[in-house]
């Protein structure tokens, strides 16, 4: 069974088998995405992603819940520009806490956090470790922006490049909105931005070290895009859902099998 936690009766959670029983709690975020995509982007295809998801998957068995979104994440960097919204770290940390807090308190003790937003994930990976520690708990981040989730597709599908290997309302960002939610999108101002240029000839610091950066977007780009939207389309959006869906039903399996 795969469901929305919000859309189960009360007594159908307390009745279900939590040997058999996942939780998965997606974080998005709400915050600029350049001069075309709308400031939900994030959250809008993650929504979708696992709205999708829910409607088309099964497993046999087994129960894999979908908790409520969290629609804000962690956006402080991206707060020169209008209309993004951030919690604090410190915020969020205590959401996630107390919410996976409350899921544990009915006795489920798998977990996925499930992220679309690159600027959660250091808060996610860390997190992660603190409550499997304080709730004795399993629990795994999902991320598809400091992780390979793209890699098999993009072999045949991406055409940009970005030597940072640093992504945000990019061609992968664009095409799905264009699929999604093309209401949503102004392709008239799309323009590609990244910040190559910034860090050309240095050796050391750069977005991926051996020296970091503490950055803010505005430091890094005048638009706020990162990357080459103009190589979007609609076409590529529909397929990135389609492998994204399947992948994660294959990422699910696999963390279903699994136990520590
Ligand atoms: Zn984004």
């Amino acid at each position: 069974m795969v469901k929305f936690w919000k859309d189960c009766i009360s007594r159908e959670i307390g009745e279900m088998d939590k040997t058999k029983s996942m939780v998965l709690f997606p974080i998005g975020a709400v915050e600029q995405h350049g001069r075309h995509l709308p400031v939900g982007t994030d959250s809008i295809i993650l929504e979708t992603l696992l709205k999708t998801f829910v409607k088309e998957k099964d497993f046999d068995d087994y129960n894999v819940l979908v908790g409520p979104q969290l629609f804000i994440g962690k956006s402080n960097e991206h707060m020169n520009f209008p209309g993004t919204l951030t919690y604090t770290a410190h915020t969020l940390y205590d959401m996630i806490d107390e919410t996976i807090g409350s899921m544990n308190a009915h006795g489920f003790r798998k977990f996925l956090l499930t992220n679309s937003h690159g600027g959660n994930t250091d808060l996610l990976n860390l997190i992660s470790r603190d409550l499997r520690i304080k709730y004795d708990i399993e629990i795994y981040v999902f991320d598809w922006w400091f992780t390979d989730f793209w890699a098999e597709l993009n072999k045949t599908l991406k055409e940009s490049e970005s030597p940072y290997g640093i992504f945000h309302a990019c061609e992968l960002e664009t095409s799905l909105m264009m699929y999604i939610a093309p209401e949503l999108v102004d392709e008239t101002a799309i323009s590609d931005d990244t910040p190559d240029e910034m860090f050309s000839g240095n050796e050391y610091v750069t977005l991926f070290g051996p020296v970091n950066m503490g950055w803010k977007t505005k430091d890094v780009t005048k638009s706020g895009v990162i990357g080459s939207p103009s190589f979007a389309s609609r076409e590529k959006g529909e397929k990135m859902l389609r492998y994204a869906v399947d992948k994660l039903e294959k990422i699910l399996g696999e963390i279903i099998r699994f136990h520590y």
